[in-house]
């Protein structure tokens, strides 16, 4: 049979799964010789067969009969005693420490008659008796009974008013048992049942209510924000009480063995005196610092702050302690490695490292990507005045401030005047995206963390907030309502915080972060205490990575910005912004083409422009390999929008007027339409469809590289072709590729250097990746249209439509286009992997999606053997950090 119950003398810090993070870290204390109140823990497989079952499994009352004897025996008395009472705390204990499930429940064990033989051996102290008594009541009544805890504040305040006082220590034993009294009452009132004076009865519900709390609604969601499986359960932990609310000579308190704010050493901390449980921080009472704790009791205060070095020391990290003092006696409640913010995180362990308690391996293991995502954001400063009109969703972390503005041509007219602003919209679209890339921050009111706003902010490292439903957005009467009827209007300044989702209104103070001050170079931000644990732990995580990091980079000023994150080339380079602009008139040439001799007229004209975008970009990454794709987006994304140009026919007509290039312009709107854009003419199919796209783009790269070379350089461009799902694609233009090379260094009298490789973003190109390889150099998983294509979701709708009862239902627990689905895409990945590796045995592989910034991935990537991932320049530095991190795992 299943053991499931284990006394706190039989486990260790390493079983958190089965005796949860509490059970785990009281038992280690335990062994450790400190002084922790004898108790059990009931394992987290007897919570998940309660939960399955709907009661508790066979034996588990049994096994806990048992253990209780052993604690009444340790202890020298039995469970709610009339005469001398042994109580116990009931408390939850999962794996990861969770704020959404039950709280603890004090002084098990009291009832009327046993509260009375508590006050005799307690040297007749009744206000402690009934105090106790009291607490118990109340959380047994909110936390068991589900009753609304304010049910019990009312009634203490009530009563504390009467008695003119609004400390708590300033009642009677005669103040506390009428409240008792009253407890009871309000208990029968509002559970329809009486207190349950059998103290195993009142063990027995405790324990079922801890089992219970995992699956409320609370502790759901909880877990669904922090990516926490739903299967753990939790254990309960069953501890002797020790008391300190019986006098001036106990109390109880919180300690830190470093600041968890600044990582600094010292003595950390709270204590109140007479007091029990949460009284420390439920801020009843003014606690004073731990620090007094050394006047009021200096042997106690001894022993805790040896006990804390010890448990540091142990740890070999920084933990929190919760201590109770009885009578002078010193008891340890509880103890776990500290949470702590990311700037402490660095620092603490690099602090560690420094004192030889940690190598940087397990140094760079303490600390994550994300947190050092959270350094490279501006901020705004916290102690600033600011007054917040509305919340969205955390979409892209930072600080922006600036002018709204409502439309993409505002925003870029009144940035080039040199106005910060801020693009506020329902929602955004590629047409938005010369707007966005001027703004400052993106606010929006519709759509989650992956809507197109999102991760297009994301992409450029700029600060949104999405899907803030409670503004009302009026782009057309250019103003915006907040819930609470504040109007902004075009022009008006606000402040929002992607990190946290918040928007204010007016201008909130924005503090730079050095971190990225000294990426960029200032040399200044170098001697930061913050900055130096950064860098440390960068440069070791740069030292054991196998994985190299790249960055998305599409025009020479990111190039540069990647190189100076850290960047080992660019893994993708898009061209179809360089079609954009003034230069959409030679495409809508090229569309609009009667004839051979017109398409290589429009053709030629693009040429020398594209060869000076990839001059600029292969100078910027000098040395290092740039993969460039040519063009893959559907061609209608170049032309005007159908239904406008629909319009404008209409009306010319109308005025009898009949401009010859709109009616033109109009009918290849109409015959380039699609259905599914997605899944059309778009990728390989253009290059195979229009006879010198691809070749025009190729000659562009490869002159702009032999260019390069004669002046010296080293250009490393990777010809990539996307979107290939047959190998004949491929090879097709493949050879086309060839042929211009041959004539471009026929031309230049340049020995050209180049690689063609092709992405994988078609399961179909997955399944041929043994015949895809034997003409490609090189693989670049574009994990967007790979997730999309496996799953048959249209990023662009499904996120709106139905993401979020996917996640509410568990389908996944994260979206698959935020961290790479391992199950089902993972796999598509690794099979392409070993097929590709097997064809071809020097094949280098890659990722671009934006999969390749995100830290579960990387891991997952490094896994299977990738070469490297590619990311948007900011990301550089978190993916180094994360790759070194999955290096040392
Ligand atoms: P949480 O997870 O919210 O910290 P705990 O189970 O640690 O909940 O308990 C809440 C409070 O009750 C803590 O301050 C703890 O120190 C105190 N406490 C728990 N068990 C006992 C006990 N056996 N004796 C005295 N105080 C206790
Ligand atoms: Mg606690
Ligand atoms: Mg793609």
């Amino acid at each position: 049979m299943t053991k499931y119950v284990y006394d706190f003398t039989e486990g260790g810090k390493d079983d958190k799964d089965l005796l949860g993070g509490k059970g785990a870290n009281l038992a280690e204390m335990t062994k450790l010789g400190l002084p922790v109140p004898p108790g059990f823990t009931i394992s987290t497989d007897a919570c998940r067969a309660y939960l399955e079952q709907g009661q508790e499994p066979d034996g588990l009352a049994d096994e806990v009969s048992t253990y209780l004897a052993a604690m009444e025996e340790a202890r020298g008395k039995r469970l709610g005693d009339p005469h001398d009472p042994l109580l116990v705390s009931v408390r939850s204990g999962a794996k990861f420490s969770m704020p959404g499930m039950m709280e603890t429940v004090l002084n098990v064990g009291l009832n009327d008659e046993s509260v009375k033989g508590l006050a005799v051996v307690a040297d007749g102290n009744e206000r402690f008796a009934y105090d106790s008594y009291r607490r118990l009541l109340q959380m047994f009544g909110s936390t068991v009974l589900g009753i609304e805890a304010s049910v019990f504040h009312d009634a203490l305040d009530e009563l504390k008013a009467a008695r003119d006082t609004r400390n708590d220590l300033d009642l009677t034993a005669d103040d506390l048992s009428g409240l008792v009294e009253t407890y009871k009452k309000l208990v029968a009132e509002h559970s329809g049942r009486d207190f349950p004076q059998d103290p195993r009865e009142q063990l027995d519900m405790a324990v079922r209510a801890v089992f219970e709390s995992w699956n409320t609604e609370r502790a759901v969601l909880y877990r669904r924000q922090e990516r926490i499986p739903h299967d753990l359960g939790t254990a309960v932990n069953v501890c002797s009480m020790v008391f300190g609310n019986v006098g001036a000579d106990s109390g109880t308190g919180v300690a830190f063995t470093r600041d968890p704010a600044s990582g600094a050493q010292g003595v950390y901390g709270d204590y109140l005196q007479n007091a029990q449980g949460e009284d420390v921080v439920a801020g009843i009472r003014n606690t004073v610092p731990l620090a007094d704790l050394e006047q009021i009791d200096k042997s106690a205060y001894d022993e805790l702050l040896t006990t804390m070095a010890l448990l540091e020391g142990h740890y070999r990290d920084l933990c929190d302690i919760e201590f109770t003092v009885e009578h002078g006696k010193l008891w340890m409640l509880q103890t776990r490695v500290g949470k702590r913010t990311a700037e402490a995180a660095f620092r603490i362990a690099t602090q560690l490292a420094d004192q030889g308690l940690i190598d940087l391996d397990e140094a760079v293991a303490r600390v994550t990507g994300a947190q050092l995502a959270q350094l490279m954001f501006p901020r705004f400063d916290t102690d600033a005045e600011r007054t917040l009109i509305a919340r969205g969703m955390n979409a892209s972390p930072g600080a922006a401030v600036g002018r709204v503005v409502f439309d993409s041509p505002t925003a870029t007219e009144w940035a080039a005047r040199g106005d910060d602003v801020i693009l506020v919209r329902r929602t955004t679209t590629p047409d938005d995206l010369a707007g966005m890339v001027a703004a400052k921050g993106i606010l929006t009111s519709r759509g989650g963390k992956t809507s197109h706003a999102a991760v297009v902010a994301r992409g450029m490292g700029r600060t949104c907030v999405c899907g803030a439903d409670d503004l009302d957005v009026d782009v057309k009467g250019r103003r915006f309502t907040a819930a609470d009827g504040t109007v902004v209007e075009e022009g008006d300044v606000i402040s929002i915080d992607g990190t946290t989702g918040e928007v204010f209104v007016g201008a909130v103070e924005v503090v730079d972060s050095l971190v990225v001050r000294y990426f960029e170079g200032d040399e200044t931000a170098g001697g930061d205490e913050l900055v130096q644990a950064v860098t440390r732990l960068m440069e070791h995580a740069d030292g054991v990575r196998r994985l190299q990091v790249r960055a998305n980079a599409d025009t020479p000023e990111d190039a540069a910005r990647a190189r100076r994150f850290g960047a080992q080339g660019i893994g993708l380079c898009r061209t179809e912004h360089m079609f954009l602009g003034d230069r959409r008139e030679l495409v809508e040439r090229l569309i609009l083409a009667e004839d051979a001799k017109e398409q290589q007229a429009a053709l030629a004209a693009l040429l020398p422009l594209q060869r000076d975008d990839f001059t600029g970009i292969l100078e910027a990454m000098d040395g290092l390999p740039v993969t460039i794709r040519l063009l893959d987006p559907p061609l209608h994304e170049f032309l005007p929008d159908y239904t406008e140009l629909a319009v404008q026919v209409a009306l010319e007509e109308e005025r009898g007027e009949d401009d010859p290039h709109t009616r033109q312009l109009f009918d290849a709107v109409k015959r380039l339409h699609e259905d599914n854009p997605m899944l059309g003419l778009r990728g390989v199919r253009l290059g195979i469809v229009i006879p010198g796209l691809f070749t025009m783009q190729a000659r562009a790269i490869l002159e702009a590289a032999a260019a390069r070379t004669a002046a010296g350089g080293d250009p490393q461009p990777e010809i990539m072709i996307p979107l290939v799902a047959a190998p004949q694609e491929l090879e097709l233009m493949k050879a086309e590729v060839i042929a211009v090379a041959a004539e471009v260094e026929k031309e230049t009298g340049t020995k050209l250097r180049f690689k063609i490789g092709t992405m994988i973003e078609l399961p179909r190109a997955v399944m041929l990746a043994e015949e895809i390889a034997g003409s490609a150099e090189f693989f670049s998983f574009g994990t967007n249209d790979l997730t999309q294509m496996t799953w048959g979701f249209s990023r662009d709708d499904v996120e709106a439509s139905f993401f979020s009862t996917y996640l509410d239902k568990g389908v996944f627990a994260v979206s698959p286009f935020e961290s790479l689905d391992t199950e089902g895409v993972g796999k598509l990945v690794a099979h392409a992997v070993s097929k590709g590796r097997a064809a071809r045995p020097d094949l280098h592989l890659g990722v671009c999606g934006e999969h390749g910034g995100d830290p579960d991935s990387i891991h997952f990537f490094d896994s299977v053997g990738l070469d490297y991932v590619s990311c948007s320049p900011y990301r550089v530095p978190v993916a180094r950090l994360e790759a070194g991190r999955s290096a040392t795992a």
